[in-house]
């Protein structure tokens, strides 16, 4: 409990000062978000980009595999050829139905295999487009983080400019307060920042940072403008206009 009625302050200059650190506050917030806006954008530029390489890899091995199927299918057919010249040079019945057997095998395979090739192309179909929306995706992505980060270090360099406004009008009204006070608010400061200043609400009669209800009489202290510190979170109080 720090309630010291010997340090008188204007009240004026408290509202002046929690204004400013409200300000301060809202600057500095708003200048840590730029750099997480940035960071969000280049994780969807990254998931994009990492969509594209999945959708090229599932494109190359079903090229791949449609191309071995095609390389079987030719070295198959090329092998009923050879089964059909062997089949006009057979020596016997046994040899020709052999031979002519082994050639419906081949065939029936090659028909089969040749089904799955046409499926392998239509799915080559399917993921070439895929690779065309993930290109176009990454794209856009690249685009929307470069709009953004354009934004972001214009919006950013706004902020920091009226952050030095804000600093400064800030020093200036810390001139104002009260030699004596002056370690104790700038300890409070380095702790809470804005929060080292309360107003008080004069309907609850409570402190406006905690809620905690205020006595009359430290109440009417601060009316009569002494530096009166919340007893539950040592804010600085003052009265609202
Ligand atoms: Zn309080």
């Amino acid at each position: 409990m720090a309630i010291d009625h010997r340090i008188p302050v204007s009240l004026e200059l408290l509202r002046q000062l929690h204004h400013v650190h409200k300000q301060q506050a809202e600057l500095q917030g708003q200048l840590d978000r730029g750099p997480r806006q940035i960071k969000a954008g280049e994780a969807l530029v990254a998931k994009a980009s990492q969509e594209l390489e999945s959708a090229k890899q599932k494109l190359k091995q079903a090229k791949m595999s449609c191309d071995e199927k095609t390389l079987q299918l030719k070295s198959r057919e090329d092998g009923i050829k050879s089964l059909q010249v062997k089949l006009n040079a057979a020596k016997s019945n046994r040899e020709f139905d052999t031979f002519k057997e082994q050639i419906a095998a081949d065939e029936q395979a090659n028909l089969v295999l040749s089904d799955e090739i046409l499926e392998a192309l239509e799915k080559i179909d399917e993921l070439t487009a895929a690779v065309t929306a993930a290109e176009q995706e990454l794209k856009q992505q690249i685009a929307a983080q470069e709009k953004r980060v354009v934004e972001v270090s214009q919006r950013m360099l706004v902020k920091e400019e009226e952050l030095v406004l804000v600093r400064e009008r800030l020093a200036k009204a810390e001139k104002e307060i009260p030699a004596s006070a002056r370690p104790d608010y700038d300890r409070l400061v380095d702790q809470r920042g804005e929060e080292a200043l309360a107003p008080i609400d004069l309907e609850d009669e409570s402190c406006g940072g905690c809620y905690q209800t205020l006595t009359t009489q430290l109440i009417e202290s601060v009316r009569l403008q002494f530096l009166i510190r919340c007893p539950n979170c040592n804010a600085m109080l003052y009265l609202a206009k």
